[in-house]
């Protein structure tokens, strides 16, 4: 069996943006735009990137929320894009998502108890009293007393809610788990339970994370590789420590630069990035990152730097690093 439980091949999602009369197509939102990307079986890999970069996109890519325009997304040496949105495949139950609102995809008519036991019964075909232990188990395994399966979604906590859409995403038994921003909400001494939690949950179960956020030192702390993305593209990627030692992108070590350092290691002189993210519909040419970095240089505006290995297992797309 390969290293790789996830391979992304050359992914495009692009949304149309139509005209409000005739709803003709005058362009295309390039959300993603030409990611290839490999997750390793157990490992965690944070997805960085400012808010609009794609990451989300990707992560709602690899759970059939979003339909891919074009490329692969293989699972287990799978493509999951071979089989038709809606229909069965084996993969649906094994790929699950957790999100950072969580109180938007549990229902708020439905106690919790009745909501796991709906997915054992339905979706993993177990008998009510089967369903109902079960049920009081991953209560306790996400760290909540069963009887708190009586209540309702509103009656929680933000930390507890996640609690609870862990819980559901546990019931399927998933290997592989998408955290969208799923403690970004959350309350700073939450999150860091939400996140031992999390840590512990994958060892317990051999998970595999993809676990997309923001929130640089979680993702430090979290992550075993770490992939940036800018505007469509993974511009960097690399093991943790690298990225966050010797980062070589002059996106991501502005990025890095506005991170606070709490360990040993030296505070960075902040970059100040200038100018807005431009428009996906709209993408610069050549570096996409031209028109906000401090070093382009002419050929940045026109060849596009290609990813490519600068140290082992370090990968970025930069003109500076082919030098
Ligand atoms: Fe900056 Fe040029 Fe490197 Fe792009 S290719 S990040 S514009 S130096």
């Amino acid at each position: 069996m390969s290293d790789k439980i996830i391979e992304i091949k050359d992914l495009h999602v692009h949304f149309p943006i139509r005209t409000m009369i005739l709803q003709r197509t005058i362009g295309n939102v390039k959300a993603v735009d030409g990611v290839s990307l490999d997750i390793n079986r157990g490992e965690t890999l944070g997805l960085v990137g400012e808010s609009g970069c794609g990451k989300t996109t990707i992560g709602r890519a690899i759970v059939r929320l979003n339909e891919p325009t074009s490329g692969e997304i293989l699972y287990d040496g799978q493509n999951i894009l071979d089989h038709s949105k809606g229909a069965p495949h084996p993969s649906r139950k094994d790929l699950q998502i957790i999100f950072q609102d969580p109180y938007s995809s549990l229902n708020p008519r439905h106690t919790v108890r009745n909501m796991l036991q709906e997915v054992l019964t339905v979706k993993m075909g177990m008998t009510k009293e089967d369903a109902a232990a079960r049920s009081d188990q991953l209560l306790k395994n996400v760290g909540l007393n069963p009887i708190y399966g009586l209540r309702y979604p509103h009656e929680f906590s933000g930390g507890q809610r996640q609690r609870v859409a862990i819980a559901r995403a546990l019931a399927l038994e998933p290997r592989f788990l998408v955290c969208d921003e799923a403690v970004s909400a959350l309350d700073v001494s939450i999150q860091s339970q939400i996140i031992n939690l999390l840590m512990d949950l994958k060892e317990q179960y051999g998970m595999t994370y993809l676990f997309i956020s923001h929130a640089l030192n979680v993702v430090e702390h979290i992550s075993d590789r770490v992939a940036v993305m800018y505007l469509g593209k993974i511009v960097e990627q690399a093991p943790t420590e690298d990225i966050f030692q010797e980062p070589a992108h002059p996106y991501t070590q502005a990025l890095l630069s506005a991170i606070p350092i709490l360990s040993g290691r030296k505070q960075r002189e902040r970059i100040i990035l200038k100018g807005e993210v431009p428009s996906a519909a709209n993408v610069p040419p050549g570096c996409r990152f031209h028109t906000r970095c401090p070093y382009a240089k002419e050929i940045c505006s026109q060849v596009e730097p290609q990813l490519k290995e600068i140290a082992p297992g370090h990968f970025c797309a930069c003109h500076l690093t082919e030098e």
